[in-house]
């Protein structure tokens, strides 16, 4: 009996050893195994190589769907990459040619600035040039024919208003100079301006005594009123002469003979406003921004009957700015028309 048991004990044992024997075998086989290659197939994808394929052969019927789907996923992955490295290739492609382009744009463009300045300060070199060249004969033109005017008999009549006719016109001429002349100034940026306490009661005397005599020969009242709380502004003197002086100067020529023309300084909502008045031909509204470009003119045919430049708004303008003032302009045709200068309030001294 004791022989049975112990013969049983062993069989017993020998046959689950042979089934563990058998069940790690088949497993290692049909699982550990495949498992193994696909741990080292993610390695592999880990590190960039996803051209990775399993063969599925002898892998138990699960892993082998595992293994499927992992097959599957590679490929699609590796099409996907490949596919992501020519668009990233081309995308490069692209940018490099936009890089290209654009550094040859600024090429170009750097060459036409420099150009660009070059011409502009050849213009304006020529520009100062003629009109220094014409100033220096013209202003002895004037002169001459102020003194013969002077010096003219009373009954000579007929020859006093030649001296007249030169004198004048010299002068619109000297005008016209000198406004081209700022505008090659302000072109080139050598237009200073100086910011200092001034006096527009001053400043308005000294336009009446330019003003006057041209008033005279055109036959027209030229009047100024300044109120007597009109204050000290900041501003450049001699600029906002010029701009009441090209002011004045169209508010004459363009107002028929027996007409008033009044420069009126007062303290008005905004700041100090300086008006010109004149009771002559009238802008249309259309053309109340237009006067203020360069070279506009309302009647710009050469049979026109005002002379001019058309460059005396677009200075009174840049004047304007520079000096932190407005310009405004208020006419109808017919009815006359009032040029506003405004000074803002912050310009008072004080
Ligand atoms: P211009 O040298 O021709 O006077 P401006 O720039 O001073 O040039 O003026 C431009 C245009 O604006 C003038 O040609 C004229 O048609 C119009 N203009 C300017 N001021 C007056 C005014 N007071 N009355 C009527 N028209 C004016």
């Amino acid at each position: 009996m004791r022989d049975n048991v112990v013969r049983d004990v062993a069989y017993f044992l020998f046959i689950t050893l042979l089934i563990g024997a058998v069940v790690y075998a088949v497993t290692t086989f049909f699982v550990f195994r495949p498992l193994d290659r696909m741990k080292l197939a993610f390695a592999d994808m880990g590190e960039g190589r996803l051209a990775v394929s399993l063969d599925d052969a002898h892998a138990a019927r699960e892993i082998s769907r595992l293994i499927e789907r992992f097959n599957s996923t590679a490929a699609e992955l590796h099409t996907m990459y490949d596919h992501l490295e020519e668009q990233v290739e081309s995308r490069t492609d692209e940018l490099r040619k936009a890089n290209a382009a654009l550094e040859r744009q600024r090429d170009t463009l750097e060459r036409l600035n420099v150009e660009l300045a070059k011409e502009t300060q050849f213009k304006s070199d020529l520009l100062s040039m003629v009109n220094h060249e014409l100033r220096t004969p013209l202003t002895s033109i004037i002169t001459f024919a102020q003194i013969s005017r002077e010096a003219c008999p009373p009954d000579r009549a007929s020859e006093r208003h030649s001296w007249e006719e030169i004198e004048k016109n010299s002068q619109i001429l000297l005008a016209m100079i000198n406004d081209m002349l700022d505008i090659a100034r302000s072109d080139a940026g050598s237009i200073r301006t100086a910011c200092e306490p001034m006096d527009l009661g001053d400043i308005v005397s000294s336009v009446r005594g330019t003003m006057t005599p041209l008033a005279q020969k055109y036959d027209v009242a030229f009047c100024t009123r300044v109120a007597s709380d009109v204050p000290l502004v900041n501003g450049d003197f001699e600029k906002t002469q010029r701009m009441l002086e090209n002011l004045a100067s169209n508010a004459i020529k363009f107002t028929p003979d027996g007409g008033t023309v009044e420069l009126r300084v007062d303290v008005g909502e905004g700041g100090v406003r300086l008006r010109m008045i004149d009771d002559g031909i009238g802008i249309a509204p259309e053309d109340h921004e237009r006067i203020f470009e360069r070279f506009f003119q309302v009647d710009s045919t050469s049979t026109r009957k005002y002379n001019g430049s058309g460059l005396g708004l677009a200075l009174v303008r840049e004047y304007a700015a520079v000096q932190g003032f407005s310009v405004s302009v208020e006419s109808e045709l017919g009815q006359g028309s009032t040029f506003t200068i405004t000074i803002p309030s912050d310009a008072i001294v004080g």
